[in-house]
């Protein structure tokens, strides 16, 4: 088996742990593979071993990748910040954008979405952690925002979004997790995603009822940026 491959049986096993801890059907939740700085390669490789869905940070470098995998079946996922200026091949080359945070945003995807593909998924990402993090809208403005964005025809909203700061603690995880899904909760919409969980909390996100988790460290080891 390649590392890749021992990867994913290992993340697979902490997954269905952690739904079986949770009383959760191990379905509900799904493995995003997080392949940002890493070749075509080692996609090609998560894909023989199984894994579908891919995310992507940054849009120049996920273009290159998807170019060269043309010959895979794959679902492709924006998690990154996104700039109005990128939105269109977003709108074009993505199935899935994790990251919309404003509305100027979302009303550019949809006028951007090619005629002729299904609505693009959207999940809608919150600073769930306050100060700093320049990303993501804050809890106070989800309601606002999703409401628009259901209106808007090509994309679907499918739920809601968040990195919090990283701690190691559990009990700290789990409550930002925690106010992300009751933050969806309130929204009173037929929402069926909380896209929350990395290599180092997934266990904290499952149990909050993540539908997706983000995984990149776990799966393909730690990233370089050196290059
Ligand atoms: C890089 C990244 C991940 C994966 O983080 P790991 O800690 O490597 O698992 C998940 N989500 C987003 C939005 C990311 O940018």
């Amino acid at each position: 088996m390649s590392t890749i491959a021992e990867n994913i049986a290992k993340v697979g096993k902490r997954i269905d742990a952690a739904m079986q801890a949770a009383n959760r059907e191990s379905s509900a939740v799904g493995l995003l593979a997080v392949s940002k700085t890493k070749p075509a390669e080692a996609i090609r490789e998560a894909f023989s071993a199984g894994l579908r869905d891919f995310g992507e940070n940054y849009l120049q470098e996920a273009l290159d990748k998807q170019a060269q995998l043309q010959d895979l079946s794959l679902t492709w996922h924006f998690i990154g910040p996104i700039q109005s200026n990128k939105t269109r091949p977003i709108a074009e080359h993505f199935d899935w954008v994790h990251s919309v945070d404003r509305l100027k945003i979302a009303e550019r995807l949809s006028a951007q979405r090619p005629a002729g593909l299904e609505p693009l998924n959207i999940c809608l990402q919150v600073n769930v952690s306050g100060e700093d993090s320049k990303s993501g809208c804050s809890p106070e403005e989800v309601s606002g925002l999703a409401h628009a964005v259901t209106q808007l025809p090509n994309l679907r909203l499918r739920g809601l979004m968040a990195i919090p700061e990283p701690t190691d603690d559990p009990v700290q995880q789990r409550a930002a997790f925690a106010k992300l899904r009751t933050l969806q909760e309130s929204l009173n919409l037929p929402l069926d995603t909380l896209s929350m969980g990395m290599s180092h909390d997934l266990e904290a996100a499952i149990a909050e009822g993540a539908t997706w988790v983000r995984i990149g460290t776990a799966l393909f080891g730690a990233r370089d940026y050196s290059s």
